[in-house]
């Protein structure tokens, strides 16, 4: 019980007045002036208001571009040494002495 008041406590002061622009989807009492993740289940905040002009690259998406450019650059590498004997590429493993029997 004590732990659900203090929930709350955290959302209220997460919570911005009326200059609030940023909604969860999930949690419409959760609203703050900027960009964020919601506190109460981690999703990206939303522009309550539909943007009419342009008001720069979305946040989320560049932050998103960036952890999908990071993840490719550790996934080839890895790609290529499980999947090349498969599609008879064995050089790779040839070259760190891995004995194929
Ligand atoms: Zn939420």
């Amino acid at each position: 019980m004590s732990s659900q008041d203090h929930t709350a406590h955290s959302v209220k002061s997460a919570t911005v007045g009326a200059d609030a622009k940023y909604t969860c989807p999930m949690h419409s009492q959760v609203r703050q002036a900027k960009p964020g993740a919601c506190p109460l289940c981690g999703m990206g905040l939303e522009v309550e208001s539909v943007a009419v002009g342009d008001e720069g690259p979305n946040p989320e998406l560049v932050d998103f571009t960036r952890r999908f450019w990071v993840a490719l650059v550790f996934s080839i590498p890895l790609l290529i040494l499980t999947m090349s004997p498969f599609v008879g590429i064995t050089a790779v493993r040839d070259f760190f002495g891995e004995r194929m029997s």
